[in-house]
């Protein structure tokens, strides 16, 4: 087990296609432990083989309660606009920015046996699957993103904006509800 270096956005590797995997042996099972290491101590929610520089079709996730690993994944349906807006991606440090994607997703992938599973994610682990999955097509959230903030601080400022914009109306409601009675 190791860390590997994830690969940032100015990398070129990161655009390219990543190839199904057809070998489930050692080699894999090592590339997938590594990756979930490296996901752990990056704090981070998924991590595509492509951002360790493995142009193989399989990503980690820990978006949910699970660790999971999806290895030559797709996804059959979809369904809903997620509620999350927000996402962010370890090949492109200290940025965010808001994305639309489905809330519900019913996927299937292959694990480290070879085996095909099929799953519904829904929230932020539907949310993650996708980000994950554009990976291995070379792209890239901040290519979908309709808004863009260059670090935490100036996201941090529009959630203070938009909370106090919902407290406003909250406020408001409270009155119009006293004033109903
Ligand atoms: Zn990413």
């Amino acid at each position: 087990m190791a860390i590997r270096k994830i690969i940032n956005e100015s990398d070129e590797t990161l655009r390219k296609i990543s190839k199904p995997v057809v070998d489930f042996d050692d080699r894999l099972f090592e590339l997938i432990e590594d990756m979930k290491d490296t996901l752990a101590k990056a704090e981070g929610a998924g991590l595509a083989a492509v951002q360790v520089g493995v142009l193989k079709r399989l990503f980690v996730m820990h978006a949910g309660k699970e660790e999971r690993e999806c290895i030559n994944p797709s996804i059959i349906k979809q369904d809903g606009i997620n509620k999350i807006k927000v996402e962010a991606c370890l090949s492109v440090p200290g940025k965010c920015g808001y994305v639309e994607r489905p809330e519900k997703v019913w996927v299937e992938y292959q694990d480290r046996t070879g085996k095909k599973i099929q799953k519904k994610f829904t929230g932020f682990e539907a949310k993650c699957f996708c980000h994950e999955l554009d990976h291995l097509d070379g792209i890239l959230y901040i290519d979908r993103a309709t808004k863009m903030f260059k670090d935490r601080d100036e996201y941090a400022k529009e959630q203070g904006k938009q909370k106090k914009d919902n407290s406003k109306s909250d406020a408001s409601k409270s009155k119009n509800t006293k004033s109903e009675k």
